[in-house]
């Protein structure tokens, strides 16, 4: 009797914007650890509106070979869409999610494959052991983000660990029937759930070129991390606003309570009086900011616009 199991499939996920200088390599890095793996594989490359050669050296290479797919956006519309749309388009048993830039060795793909298996793990995410060649800023916030939002969110969200990581089928499917259009997508696949376990590796410096998350891109992507894990900023506004309607009670007793017995008093106090208003002012303006920014983000959402528009494909 002849076995007729299908081979399993393996894609890679490279999110691309203005890597001309890394490309090339990252492909040959690749496609050396793939060919000697047991296992079929795609090369999913999402050229996120690259305005250099990025987009003509990929071609190049497609036309080669036609495990490299090529999905080109109309724009940059921004990392987290740009590895979504890979996840959405990618037929694999398994995916992994690697940066162009070769922070993140493709060598240790193999292993993390061989730890889902023997495992049984639905997900194996990278955790950064040491981080070569980022500046102290970037550790810094980085830090300080994980800190913020693991105090604050409900959903676990592991410290050091970027995109990087391999996810089973079963994990693609449920990322696919996530409807949000703002997606901050470690925190979404940690609040999937099913088997996750950690795989330390030392994350090395960029190749080439810079880094294309300057630091309005971080803040945009760390604000919808927080708005869209957690709900805790608002209540924090609601407590803010019974303490200061406590403290306003106090005071209001206060003044009565100098007018009848201290009236010589009443007219001094300014110092107080501007602090009360400034402090207040700033507590109100604060609630209302961040009020604000979960009603943009339901705004976001309800717009429903699509995540990307993709300008052309190759091989998919
Ligand atoms: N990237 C993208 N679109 C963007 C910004 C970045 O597709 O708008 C890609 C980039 O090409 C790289 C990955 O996302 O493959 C991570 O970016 P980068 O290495 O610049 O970020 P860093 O490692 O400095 O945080
Ligand atoms: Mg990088």
């Amino acid at each position: 009797m002849k076995k007729n199991k299908k081979r399993e499939l393996l894609s890679i996920i490279v999110p691309c914007f203005n890597e001309e200088e890394v490309i090339e390599e990252t492909y040959k890095r690749l496609l050396n650890v793939l060919k000697n793996l047991n296992i079929d594989f795609e090369i999913i490359f999402i050229n996120d509106g690259s305005s250099d050669n990025t987009l003509n050296i990929l071609t190049s290479i497609a036309l080669k070979d036609n495990k490299v797919k090529i999905i080109s956006f109309s724009r940059n519309f921004g990392h987290q869409p740009a590895v979504s749309a890979g996840i959405h388009y990618c037929k694999g048993d398994y995916a992994v999610i690697i940066d162009a830039d070769l922070q993140d060795p493709p060598e240790i793909i193999p292993d993390m494959l061989r730890v889902a298996k023997e495992e049984n793990a639905n997900v194996v995410y990278g955790v950064r052991k040491k981080r070569k060649g980022e500046t102290f800023f970037k550790r810094f916030t980085a830090w300080a983000f994980y800190k913020i939002i693991n105090f604050l969110s409900d959903v676990p969200l592991p410290e050091n660990t970027g995109d990087f990581r391999l996810i089973d089928r079963k994990v693609i499917d449920a990322f696919n029937q996530l409807p949000e259009k703002n997606k901050y997508i470690r925190g979404l696949i940690s609040w999937i759930g099913f088997k996750q376990i950690p795989y330390y590796y030392i994350r090395e410096p960029r190749f080439a070129g810079e880094t294309k998350y300057p630091l309005s891109k971080m803040i945009k992507f760390a604000t919808t991390a927080l708005l869209y894990f957690t709900r805790k900023p608002l209540k924090l506004a609601t407590t803010m606003g019974f303490l200061s309607i406590i403290v306003g009670i106090i005071l209001t007793f206060y003044v009565f309570l100098s007018l009848f017995f201290k009236p010589e008093q009443t007219v001094s106090g300014w110092a107080s009086t501007i602090i009360i208003i400034i402090f207040f002012g700033g507590v109100q303006l604060l609630t209302i900011g961040v009020m604000g920014e979960y009603i943009g983000s339901i705004f976001d959402e309800i717009k429903n616009r699509p995540m990307y528009i993709i300008e052309k494909t190759f091989n998919l």
